[in-house]
């Protein structure tokens, strides 16, 4: 019998299944910006171009021994090409600014990076290992060469560059709490340059 009662009533409700929702594996935005997997040779035979914007702070790699407190961004771009001699080349731009530690002063210096390069892409490691033993002799030109993996991550490729990019002695060309010196009464050492120029001469 149905009667009503104040009871709701029990009502079967069949067993819905909430819609179990594929979560996509979202990476952070972080991890967006920080992969982006090229095949090299391939981008390099069809001329393709990838660029974007990466935090600083992201290059682990670089900043090791570094300031972790880096607010800046990098720029960056790869860019494929075939020369005329069906060579392969990866041009690399990357622009961005890093704090470094003034090894004057141990104080925070703003550095600019700006690195223009290109790599010749090897499709083999048997290429590799003859331009290694080319330029053990001294025999090959002043290239630069990577392997050119199925799965480049074009930040590594960057962050490579950078590391090379970075200066051996970073110094504020006048510290924060060095009174700019008089015209005339340079106090400061000789220059690192200074003894570079002596290198060469000998
Ligand atoms: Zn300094």
């Amino acid at each position: 019998m149905f009667s009503q009662s104040l009871k709701p009533p029990v009502i079967e409700t069949p067993v819905i299944e909430t819609p179990v929702i594929e979560t996509p594996v979202i990476e952070t935005e972080y991890d967006d910006l920080m992969h982006h997997t090229i095949n090299a040779l391939h981008f390099a035979r069809h001329g393709q171009t990838i660029e974007g914007e990466a935090p600083m702070s992201g290059f682990s790699r670089l900043l090791d021994g570094l300031p972790k407190d880096q607010g800046g961004s990098v720029i960056w771009r790869l860019q494929g090409r075939r020369d005329a001699l069906g060579r392969l080349f990866l041009d690399v731009q990357a622009d961005g600014t890093i704090v470094l530690e003034c090894q004057r002063c141990l104080q925070a210096l703003i550095w600019p990076l700006s690195v223009r390069n290109e790599l010749r892409m090897l499709a083999s490691r048997s290429e590799v290992e003859a331009m290694d033993a080319r330029e053990a002799q001294g025999e090959a030109d002043d290239e630069e060469y990577i392997l050119a993996s199925a799965s480049l991550d074009a930040i590594d490729v960057v962050e490579d560059e950078l590391i090379l990019a970075l200066p051996y002695v970073p110094r504020h060309e006048v510290c924060p709490d060095q009174v700019e010196p008089e015209p005339g009464t340079e106090s400061r050492g000789p220059s690192p340059f200074a003894a570079l120029g002596r290198f060469k001469k000998n």
